[in-house]
């Protein structure tokens, strides 16, 4: 598998020119070779040449935990009193010196900086632009895993609409939220925004001390971490009887979501995903208002490619993974969203969260 997402990952540095991949910490690094480095002030990074053996220089203490892959990278551990960047820019110029480095996105300012310095010469891109595509596309393994993520939240989100809201704070459904995830067997949960009454209109509100009243739309978007893979699921509830506002709104946003998630197609672009769903609340009136993209793709990390908005013209292609999620926010009064991760297939768009979306009224 890794040596095959290498050999992929060349082809692409083929393409666009690049001569090293040098990977730090973040998910390009365990995609490509399992291993995921740690968020310290010592440096671990692949250096993976376009031709050549791969060299994952690390920590010397860290070393123990590389699970071993002589058919896909050779191991360096350095020394405390070693130099890791004249490490890796020497390792990156064994070829000659190379051109275009192609860089991490999320590898500390600290180590950019030091592997300018020492190699001059070198036009540094992010590794995004030959990662970022590979990811994307999810092969039929990941999609699973994908799957059985979402469908832990979908059993979240089914059981909080027998649960009480009113009189219990936001923090409070927060903590449950997380407690259910974990206890459906997520290693983490990454967030669990609850956002109530005119705090719904804040599409990525911190739940906090504000107490759940009636007539309230509950805003719940929450996720976590399952096998190395994310799964991210928004429910609107409502404490009552639903104020007439929201009724005519989520009729709007759910009729929105349904035209993006089958405007998802192989080939489409992903702006016009978007589209659908923003030319539905616009024409209702609420265009204002819905002020996020539509979605972005889900996999080792939370918020990856592709992104669904406006001006990325790249086309679906079997195994893209993606939120679906436009949201209506009047502000100071209330809101809505409901989200689904969605795959592109051949047989058309596949929803991975199946839970009820309509409007869930709770006590
Ligand atoms: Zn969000
Ligand atoms: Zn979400
Ligand atoms: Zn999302």
């Amino acid at each position: 598998m890794f040596t095959d997402r290498i050999a992929r990952a060349r082809s692409r540095m083929e393409a666009g020119n690049v001569d090293v991949l040098l990977l730090s910490v973040g998910a390009d690094l365990p995609y490509l070779t399992g291993y995921t480095a740690m968020p310290l002030e010592r440096l671990t990074m692949l250096v993976l040449p376009r031709e050549g053996d791969a060299t994952l220089v690390v920590p010397a203490l860290e070393a123990p935990r590389v699970e071993e892959r002589p058919e896909a990278f050779t191991i360096r551990p350095w020394g405390e009193t070693e130099d890791p960047v004249a490490i890796v820019a020497d390792l990156a110029g064994l070829a000659g010196r190379p051109a275009r480095a192609a860089i991490g996105d999320r590898t500390w300012a600290m180590f950019v900086l030091g592997l300018q310095e020492a190699l001059p010469q070198t036009a540094f891109l992010p590794a995004s632009q030959v990662t970022g595509p590979l990811r994307a596309q999810k092969d039929a393994a990941e999609i699973e895993t994908l799957r059985t993520a979402a469908r832990v939240v979908d059993e979240v989100a089914l059981s909080m609409r027998e649960r009480p809201f009113a009189g219990r704070t936001e923090a409070d459904i927060s903590r449950e939220l997380v407690e259910r995830i974990l206890a459906g067997g997520h290693e983490r949960a990454n967030f669990a925004i609850v956002g109530s009454g005119p705090n719904a209109a804040s599409p990525h509100h911190e739940p906090g001390e504000r107490v759940v009243q009636v007539g309230d739309s509950v805003v719940c978007d929450f996720g976590g971490t399952m096998a190395g893979y994310c799964s991210d699921i928004t429910r609107t509830f409502v404490v009552g009887e639903p104020p007439g506002e929201l009724v005519d709104l989520y009729e709007v946003l759910f009729r929105a979501q349904e035209e993006a998630v089958q405007a998802a197609r192989i080939g489409v672009s992903c702006e016009a995903v978007d589209a659908a769903a923003r030319n539905v609340i616009a024409a209702a009136g609420y265009g204002d208002y819905f002020i996020h993209r539509t979605g972005h793709g889900i996999g080792l990390e939370e918020h990856e490619d592709p992104y669904l908005v406006s001006g990325n013209a790249t086309p679906l292609a079997p195994g893209h993974a993606f939120s679906v999620e436009p949201g209506i926010y009047l502000p100071g009064r209330c809101g809505a969203r409901i989200e689904d991760i969605v795959v592109a297939t051949e047989a058309g768009p596949e929803r991975l969260n199946v839970a009820p979306r309509e409007l869930a009224i709770v006590g």
